[in-house]
């Protein structure tokens, strides 16, 4: 269970408002760092542990510079990410460059700015070779394939494309030492949103194996171990947050028995998570400009899908408060609904909510990953401003509203 609480108080998102209009996404700066803390104190047992935040969960600097102050890297995947991190004065080993189908001028950036280079596939090794040298340090993604050793939980790798093969592994690691790599971490990541705790500790166990089978067959000593990320969110209330004191203490025993055991002490451990460290930190705040009722009962946002895709992409639950009625029953059903021409532009279906009026202020609560950081402008839809609810009460505008300007920048009306 978890409470879907509010930051901020009636009067103080009101405020607000009046400041910044509706539609925006607001990210609460104290839950994101206590979030943070919690995190490094689970894992403080371990020698350098270290989150690289996964950018594309919530790409805003400012967000970022949080992460930054709290001790964290960045994982990146793309060049945009790459110059964000940049920006924010997040350089060098401080970035973690996990990308998939890479283009040449990424690695060629990654490299300029001394990142670690993660590579998902053994053909990536004479291709970055090519293009922008091999560095000192490698790492490769394992993709387990099909799992041995009856580890049922971990869903279907052999069906996402990303990663190597185990074999792939011995021979890229060996192919990689006899160009001179000199350092060496290993990377997987094969969850997404998982609210399972002990899937973490069986894919830090998996990794643990191979690294020892590693060891002892290339004489490898390992640097670091990236779990990755996936951590899920509770986004319905009878949900329940992953415990991370006992995924570390778990994986803490596992270290101990088989990373010590083999002689590898210390191996740094190191994970990339995005959604878990701001999904629950961010909030759509939206009014509602129309009430409708046909065969259903609508009520009409001025925020669509172009804020928040997930419920339309996934039918992703995003839970609802609305302000102001927070202890009424949940005695109406709607459908909660943007503007787009596309009917499956819903925030919610069918959903209990206490009786809306037009005007009502409605808070879609877990928006801090994948949220804005997935808007679009289908429909000439424009992207909403962000905002950060500091420390002290106040709100900062982190990002702004989008123009019409901005939606016609890339156009040139003078050649009509
Ligand atoms: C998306 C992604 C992450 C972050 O995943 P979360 O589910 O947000 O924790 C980390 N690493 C890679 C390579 C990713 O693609």
């Amino acid at each position: 269970m978890n409470e879907k609480r509010l930051p901020f108080t009636r009067e103080q998102i009101e405020r607000i408002m009046r400041e910044y209009p509706t539609p925006f996404h607001i990210y609460d700066e104290k839950g994101i760092r206590d979030n943070a803390r919690r995190l490094k104190k689970a894992f403080s047992w371990a020698p350098g542990f270290r989150e690289f935040f996964a950018v594309k969960a919530c790409p805003n600097p400012y967000i970022m510079k949080i992460m930054k102050e709290e001790g964290f890297g960045t994982d990146c995947s793309s060049m945009a990410e790459l110059a964000l991190s940049e920006r924010v004065g997040i350089t060098g080993e401080d970035v973690f460059f996990s990308s998939n189908d890479t283009p040449a001028a990424e690695y060629v950036r990654a490299r300029e700015l001394g990142a670690v280079i993660n590579l998902d596939d053994i053909s990536h090794v004479s291709f970055l070779e090519k293009h922008a040298g091999i560095p000192d340090v490698i790492s490769f993604r394992y993709n387990p394939g099909p799992l041995r050793g009856g580890n049922a939980i971990i869903g279907k790798p052999e069906e996402a494309k990303y990663g190597l093969t185990r074999d792939q592994l011995f021979e890229a690691y060996r192919t990689v030492m006899a160009k001179g790599v000199k350092r060496f971490g290993l990377h997987t990541m094969v969850a997404s949103n998982e609210l399972n705790p002990d899937y973490f500790v069986d894919t830090a166990d998996m990794l643990f194996d191979l690294m020892v089978e590693l060891h002892r067959a290339l004489g490898i000593q390992f640097e670091f171990v990236n779990i990755g990320g996936g951590f899920g969110v509770p986004y319905r209330p009878e949900d329940t947050a992953v415990d991370m004191e006992y995924v570390s203490n778990k994986i803490r025993l596992l270290y101990d028995t088989k990373i010590q055991g083999a002689g590898l002490h210390p191996v740094t451990i190191m994970m990339e998570s995005g959604r878990m460290m701001t999904g629950p930190y961010g909030y759509l705040v939206t009014r509602v400009l129309h009430k409708k009722e046909t065969y259903r009962n609508y009520v009409g946002m001025d925020a669509c899908m172009a804020d928040l895709m997930r419920p339309a992409l996934y039918g992703a639950y995003h839970h609802i408060t609305v302000l102001g009625k927070e202890g009424r029953p949940l005695d109406r059903t709607y459908d909660v609904t943007g503007s787009l021409c596309e009917n499956n532009d819903k925030f919610a279906i069918g959903r209990a909510l206490p009786a809306i009026e037009i005007g009502d202020v409605l808070v879609i609560h877990d928006t801090g990953a994948h949220g804005h950081a997935m808007g679009f402008n289908y429909n000439g839809k424009l992207r909403s401003a962000e905002l950060l609810l500091r420390t002290d009460g106040t709100a900062e505008l982190i990002r702004r509203a989008e123009t019409l300007d901005d939606y016609f920048k890339t156009l040139d009306f003078s050649k009509l």
